[in-house]
């Protein structure tokens, strides 16, 4: 028997895997994120960015509770560290009699999930509130604590807290092969040893499967079966900045039994948004856009916001739900497999990450994994701010005194300062290609999508790239595999 490397390996830094590796770094364990590609960089990084009160919810299933203290821990957690939200709340409209007829169940569904704050709103409050709205809604409810959030900054910062409290981060290593070990520093001798697509392997007590849309693959790698991942996918419109003006509010449609449908929201980077599609797939990899999907979104957004419609697209893009046949989670623990599965996480995780994590913490403790809290707890940590609603470094003169490079434009669409590239790029968990960069600081995120800037953001990050074999982070170290 060998010993083990690691007490608890999480598979997938995701929204979810990564909030569950932070939540286990606050004790004496051993814990290892693994990630295939970049942190957030798989459905994490393409959703709507609503950050869910759980009025919505099916009544009584775990979903809606961990998405209800999901939102209030996220909240704060945001608060804590620096990631941008906007209180925008939310209004549900109803554009024909079937739809008004369904405000009054939604609204007990939404009180039968715990939530009592939606409220009916009459026809020339919403038309108050909302101006540009298209003429014709017959009725709306309010729902005050639906609000945006930023997409990208919450699993950058779980890893990063993680990767600091001790944790060991690798990224670009795929968990290709799982099988039950002897190991002898866990309790009963047995945990599992992780085949690693770069030929290595290593031995963990414990195994947790947070692999979203491959949570199924990697459960089936686990020897285990009962659910499968259909991927379905959701296109989304990113209008111009100039177009902002003309959302206050959320604004969703009256859900069908399938999907949330298709709502217009602002964005925390000054944008508006308008999807997503929710189309069945078979493909976990299709995540380009469509032009039928582009064009049910356009027919849609006329109809509702016409206004809109008459502004630039600055960007499209989808991401893909890992829809399951449970109405439900996937959240298990298996004590004698020392196996535990957060799989399946919908259209829901960015909220309900840290409420799953928490979930996971206590699953894994009344399983008997010994959890000691660390005497210094978790680092404090605070992340870049890259949203509109407070001030963006080249906005603050006593920053840029202090430091010019934040007053040194690069991306001027976005208003991104060479002095953020540079942060990030010697941050703690460096991106390792454009994309990672854009999720970090938002360049090439603007209406030129990288035209102008992309050549100097690209000379920025060669300067700073390692081999492009797997990555690993971990406290005092950062070498590379
Ligand atoms: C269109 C759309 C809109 C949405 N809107 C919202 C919203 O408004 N609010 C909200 O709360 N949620 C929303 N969601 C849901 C939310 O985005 C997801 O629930 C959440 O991102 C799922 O996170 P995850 O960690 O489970 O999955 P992922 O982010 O996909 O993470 C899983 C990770 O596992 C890695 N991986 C997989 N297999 C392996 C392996 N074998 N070895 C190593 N690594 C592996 C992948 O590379 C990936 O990074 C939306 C989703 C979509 C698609």
């Amino acid at each position: 028997m060998s010993a083990s490397e690691f007490d608890v390996t999480v598979i997938g830094a995701g929204d979810v895997g990564a909030a569950i590796a932070r939540e286990l770094s606050r004790f004496k364990l051993r814990v290892a994120l693994i990630d295939k590609g970049d942190v957030g960089a798989g459905t994490s990084k393409a959703n709507t960015a609503i950050l869910h009160s759980g009025f919505d919810c099916k009544p009584g299933t775990l979903e809606a509770r961990l998405v209800a203290r999901g939102h209030d821990l996220l909240l704060g957690y945001a608060a804590e560290v620096g990631i941008p939200v906007e209180e925008t709340g939310a209004l549900m409209i109803a554009w024909t009699a079937a739809e008004l007829a369904r405000i009054e169940e939604i609204q007990a569904s939404a009180y039968a999930c715990g939530y009592t704050r939606a409220r009916p709103i009459a026809i020339d409050e919403l038309y108050r509130r909302e101006p540009a709205l298209a003429h014709g809604a017959l009725g709306a409810l309010e729902i005050p604590d639906e609000f945006i959030v930023c997409p990208w900054t919450p699993p950058l910062a779980y890893a990063t807290q993680a990767v600091l409290a001790g944790c060991t981060l690798l990224r670009g290593v795929e968990v290709v092969g799982l099988a039950r070990a002897g190991v002898d520093d866990v309790p009963g001798g047995h945990g599992w040893s992780l085949a690693l697509s770069e030929g290595t392997q290593l031995t963990s007590g414990w195994v947790v499967n947070a692999a979203g849309l491959y949570s199924d693959v990697v459960h089936r790698l686990a020897g285990r079966d009962g659910f499968a991942v259909t991927p379905r996918r959701g296109e989304l419109i990113v209008f111009d900045k100039l177009a902002r003006p003309l959302v206050n509010h959320i604004l969703l449609p009256i859900p069908t039994g399938k999907t949330k449908g298709v709502l217009i929201a602002p964005t925390v980077f000054g944008n508006v948004m308008l999807g997503p599609t929710a189309d069945d797939l078979d493909d976990k990899t299709a995540t380009g856009s469509t032009v039928a999907g582009l064009e049910r979104l356009r027919s849609l957004g006329s109809r509702l916001m016409p206004g809109l419609l008459e502004h630039e697209v600055t960007a499209v893009y989808a991401g893909l739900r890992a829809a399951t046949e449970r109405p439900d989670y996937v959240l298990e623990v298996d004590r004698d497999a020392r196996y535990a599965c957060a799989g399946g996480i919908r259209s829901t995780g960015l909220t309900s990450g840290m409420a799953i994590a928490e979930w996971v913490r206590d699953a894994l403790g009344d399983a008997g994994v010994e959890l000691r809290e660390r005497d210094e707890g978790l680092p404090e940590i605070t992340m870049p701010n890259i949203g509109e609603a407070s001030p963006r470094p080249y906005m603050r003169p006593e920053v840029v005194a202090l430091d010019p490079a934040y007053g040194e434009v690069v991306c001027f669409c976005e208003r991104v300062t060479h002095g953020e590239i540079r942060d990030a790029l010697g941050g703690v968990i460096v991106p390792t290609d454009l994309d990672g960069l854009r999720r970090r600081t938002r360049a090439l995120a603007g209406r030129c999508q990288g035209f102008f800037c992309g050549a100097r953001v690209a000379a920025l990050l060669e300067q700073v790239l390692p081999a492009p074999a797997g990555r690993s982070e971990q406290l005092g170290g950062g070498s590379e595999w």
